[in-house]
């Protein structure tokens, strides 16, 4: 049975299917691959909906362990 990818495994909470429970997606291994997969320009546009989805899902103010949620889906692929 093949790796289980993260990329693109995510569970209704926003973790990642691949990672040990409770890791929050996208995970270090799913940056990567995305990166891999998507030029910049597609990689902001996928994680910018994968963003508005998840306020959706987890809330604006959710888990702030998790910190906020632009930073995580979105920041990243700034740099
Ligand atoms: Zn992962």
């Amino acid at each position: 049975m093949p790796e289980a990818a993260h990329g693109h495994c995510f569970t209704r909470d926003w973790t990642c299917v691949a990672c040990p429970a409770g890791t929050p997606w996208p995970c270090e291994p799913s940056k990567a691959d995305l990166r891999i997969r998507l030029d910049a320009v597609d990689l902001r546009e996928y994680l910018f909906a994968c963003w508005r989805r998840a306020v959706v899902d987890l809330g604006v103010f959710a888990d702030p362990a998790r910190g906020n949620l632009y930073v995580r889906f979105v920041g990243w692929t700034e740099h």
